[in-house]
């Protein structure tokens, strides 16, 4: 029996990088997964890899800032697999212009802060009466450190927003038993980061966390999965800093 048999997980943002990682984990573990990406065609190719090695997949084509399409992510979940438990709001969005807090266009702004803050939104209330009806679930809402830095921009302004609503919605959601908990990773060597980062940048990444080395999405997985799980039953509101012991210096 494995921790996660029965169990249904949404993981957006999961046709590449962290979010892939998540939902292969979560399928290792026996849960059925829902595998979400505005790339439909990623989230497909992702699922099938699921599939091919025995899990139970959907894959779902989805904006998490389009109402419409969320709902129907969410009612893919509970026609393939009968509802949700856990929701992981991974689907992210930076556009690698840290240091343009004062000077980046307002576009930039508004989109940025509607799929890093209103998409979490939208996926956790559209999957409220899914978990209350089952007996309860879990919301991990996917931070960043860069919601501590001071230049984190507009980025890191959408990230600390996060860590709002997930204490917000921890305090909302808890009378029907749902849980809701963030993690805000450090430096994770996806290829989206890393074909933002100059080689000096890389450098000075891995000399500034302690443990000496990149993290690999990998490295998030055993937290995702125990905050995700009964073993954290204890824990909501709060947000988790995986950063490898970050400490910025030249
Ligand atoms: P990534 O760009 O590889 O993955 C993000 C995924 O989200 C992509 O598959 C993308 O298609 C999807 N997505 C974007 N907008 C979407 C939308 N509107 N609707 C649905 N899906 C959408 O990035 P990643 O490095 O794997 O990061 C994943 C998450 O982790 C993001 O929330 C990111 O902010 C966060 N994070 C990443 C790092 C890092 O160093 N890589 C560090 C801290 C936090």
């Amino acid at each position: 029996m494995s921790r996660y048999d029965g169990r249904v997980v949404v993981v957006t943002g999961a046709a590449q990088g962290i979010g892939r990682a998540y939902a292969e984990a979560f399928a290792d573990e026996g849960a059925a997964v829902v595998v979400a990406d505005v790339q439909h065609e990623g989230a497909a190719e992702v699922a099938a890899g699921i599939e091919a090695r025995g899990g139970r997949v959907a894959a779902c084509g989805v904006d998490v800032t389009n109402e419409g399409q969320v709902a129907a992510m969410v009612a893919t979940a509970s026609v393939r697999f009968g509802g949700v438990d856990v929701l992981v709001n991974n689907a992210g969005l930076h556009l690698g212009r840290f240091n343009e807090t004062s000077t980046l266009p307002l576009d930039d702004w508004r989109r940025i802060l509607e799929v890093n803050v209103i998409g979490p939104l939208l996926c956790a209330r559209e999957c409220r009466a899914s978990m209350a009806a089952r007996g309860g679930g879990v919301v991990l809402n996917q931070s960043s450190m860069a919601a501590y830095l001071p230049a984190g921009g507009a980025y890191g302004v959408s990230k600390l927003a996060l860590n709002g609503l997930t204490m917000s919605l921890a305090a909302e959601l808890a009378p029907d038993a749902i849980r809701v908990v963030g993690i805000a990773p450090g430096m994770i060597g996806t290829d989206a980061v890393l074909s933002h980062l100059a080689p000096e940048h890389k450098e000075l990444v891995t000399r500034g966390q302690l443990v000496g080395r990149w993290a690999e999405p990998a490295d998030l997985v055993p937290m995702v999965l125990l905050l995700c799980s009964p073993g954290a039953a204890f824990v909501t509101g709060q947000t988790f800093t995986i950063d490898g012991g970050f400490v910025p210096r030249p």
